[in-house]
């Protein structure tokens, strides 16, 4: 009796010599030069990204004048209206357009350069995912739409609300940031809110001043202790990780200010802790001193949700069908699928390659993880639409 090719066994046939190809297009991307404040490089990014992008798909550059351009593909469904399943990725990398960090780096096991895994691998193998399924004709009646902008190092403002839009769309997301070092897979993420705290003293000369001053920075001194106190890990890490203040040692500051993180488990944290910042924000160990609280960034929280676990389960089901073992994991950082997770749509990150070292020059991506991470998404993607039906997904959803 003939064996019938599945999906699983094409999409394992159409990438068995797509590895030279990935990293091809991996150098490309890595070389353009896509730090978050670089638009002209970020333009060039958002239009090489669209032109890999499968002919079937309808492909927008989505134009931005103070932020990078963006780019939404959608495949015929999708672009009808249909509920869809999102991909998101970004083009914009944390290293600035005057790095000396800028080239593209293979060694035997391992691939080097800027946003090598943070994550133009990730953009990578969901182009070729989508490329595969197109290819190999499952792409199109599949709802599928893919949206990678060029601010997510610095906190999505541009894009917030567009990944919002999408994701009220959407029965699954998946998110293409890097895979944990095993391959894992990642459920839930940390919430994250960071805070500007300014304190206004009163200046004058250091040397008539004495005990009786309101110096900003003593003030801030004894605020740095208090909201270090707050740290009640694992719901809450409270990291003060910018102080300035004052103009010379012969001064009395008259300002001081500090940038405050907080990370946190459910919202409910969030709530508790901002609420115990405001009570030591409101109070002054130094008379004469006044202090105000700017929320600076930060995204909300992605809990371990029951559509999280049961989308994960689907995918770790394709994952058998290819031979590979997958676990999932909660991560401390976040990310845009913080972004979809509060729009209680069930999302997995981590579906891109597996790498590390991110954020620093030292960055790399696993070649030989670029395959399977390619066919995985690839699988994922056709089962979650086709056979897993975005209803049974989200009857999951609590
Ligand atoms: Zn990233």
């Amino acid at each position: 009796m003939r064996h019938e090719q599945g999906p699983a066994d094409q999409i394992h046939a159409f990438f068995k010599d797509k590895q030279q190809a990935m990293l091809s297009l991996l150098e490309d991307l890595v070389l353009i030069q896509s730090g978050s404040r670089n638009k002209a490089g970020l333009d060039r990014m958002a239009a090489a990204v669209a032109a890999a992008m499968p002919g079937s798909m309808h492909c927008q550059v989505l134009p931005f004048a103070e932020h990078g351009n963006m780019v939404s593909a959608k495949t015929r469904k999708a672009a009808e209206g249909a509920r869809q399943l999102l991909l998101l990725g970004h083009m914009d990398t944390v290293f600035p357009e005057d790095t000396d960090f800028h080239f593209y780096r293979e060694d035997e096991a391992r691939a080097y350069g800027p946003g090598v895994i943070d994550m133009k691998g990730g953009l990578v193998c969901a182009i070729f995912a989508l490329d595969a399924l197109a290819q190999l004709g499952l792409l199109q009646d599949l709802p599928v739409c893919i949206f990678c902008n060029s601010d997510e190092e610095i906190g999505s403002p541009a894009s917030w609300d567009m990944i919002c839009r999408e994701a009220d769309n959407a029965f699954a997301a998946f998110v293409m940031e890097c895979a944990g070092k095993n391959g894992e897979i990642v459920t839930g993420r940390k919430g994250r809110s960071g805070y500007r705290l300014i304190v206004h003293g009163r200046s004058g000369h250091a040397a008539q001043a004495g005990a009786n001053k309101a110096s900003a920075i003593l003030e801030l001194a004894h605020k740095t202790i208090a909201l270090e106190a707050l740290n009640d890990p694992p719901s809450v890490s409270l990291n003060v990780g910018v102080v300035k203040g004052g103009i010379g040692p012969n001064t009395v500051p008259g300002q001081a200010e500090a940038l405050i993180d907080i990370r946190y488990l459910e919202e409910a944290d969030d709530q508790r802790v901002k609420s115990e910042i405001d009570r030591i924000v409101q109070a002054s160990a130094v008379p004469g001193t006044v202090c105000e609280l700017q929320y600076h960034t930060g995204r909300p929280a992605m809990p371990q949700t029951p559509g999280n676990e049961n989308l994960f389960s689907h995918v770790q089901s394709q994952a058998a069908l290819l031979g590979q073992r997958v676990t999932h994991e909660f991560r401390n950082g976040v990310s845009d699928a913080n972004v979809v997770a509060s729009r209680g749509v069930p999302v997995l990150d981590g579906m891109g390659p597996v790498g590390d070292l991110d954020h620093s020059e030292r960055e790399y991506m696993v070649k030989s993880s670029l395959v399977p991470r390619a066919c995985l998404l690839a699988l994922s993607i056709w089962h979650c639409c086709s056979v897993a039906m975005p209803a049974s997904l989200e009857k999951q959803l609590t």
